[in-house]
């Protein structure tokens, strides 16, 4: 199967995608982790998306898309693959539809984990202790919420009318979070 968790910064996609990944046998493909991986490794990209990051902007299209393509057309990885983070935009959403399609495959269960502002905010200050991302302080996290309700946030229309699409309270509990998902996944 393939599965999608959506949601504003700070929701906890990637803590939920790697409980699913541990749990079912799959692979997190999570945008974030790709491109800190660039930053890491200091590849080409590497250094502008270092900035990108840091300001809490996008990566171009471009860049997201041909990291995307390499892991959905990645046959060891075909129908066993978590999104987290990615899409981020209509026109990554309508990237990703075209990708399984032509790799016959589809996402069979989308999570949107919802979660309010003022939780999102206590929780990244948290994160920015604990994992020193460089994009974990006040400015960045209100812009990546901005950035998130005016272009990420619409693309739940283009998901929420699927049969598989749950929202899950993600303000709650990590473990009771991850008990839902996995109730509904081992059904
Ligand atoms: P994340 O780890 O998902 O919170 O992502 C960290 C940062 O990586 C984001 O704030 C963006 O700067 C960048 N990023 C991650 N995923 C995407 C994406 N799908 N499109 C554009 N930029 C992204």
């Amino acid at each position: 199967m393939n599965v999608l968790i959506f949601g504003p910064p700070g929701a906890g996609k990637g803590t939920q995608a790697v409980n699913i990944v541990e749990t079912f046998n799959l692979y997190q493909v999570s945008t974030g982790d790709l491109l800190r991986n660039e930053v890491k490794n200091q590849t080409s990209i590497g250094r502008d998306i270092e900035n990108i990051i840091s300001k809490g902007d996008f990566a171009t299209d471009e860049i997201v898309n041909e990291l995307i393509k390499k892991v959905v057309h990645d046959p060891q990885k075909k129908n066993n693959l978590v999104f987290d983070g990615y899409p981020r935009s209509l026109s990554q959403a309508e990237n990703l539809d075209k990708l399984l399609n032509e790799t016959n495959q589809k996402i069979d269960f989308i999570f949107f984990l919802n979660v309010k502002k003022d939780t999102i905010i206590k929780r990244i200050e948290k994160r920015k202790i604990l994992e020193k991302r460089s994009d974990d302080n006040l400015v960045t996290i209100l812009k990546r919420y901005d950035t998130y309700m005016e272009t990420t946030k619409p693309v739940l229309n283009f998901y929420s009318k699927n049969p598989n699409f749950y929202e899950i309270d993600g303000g709650g509990k990590i473990d009771e979070i991850s008990s839902k998902i996995k109730q509904i996944l081992s059904v």
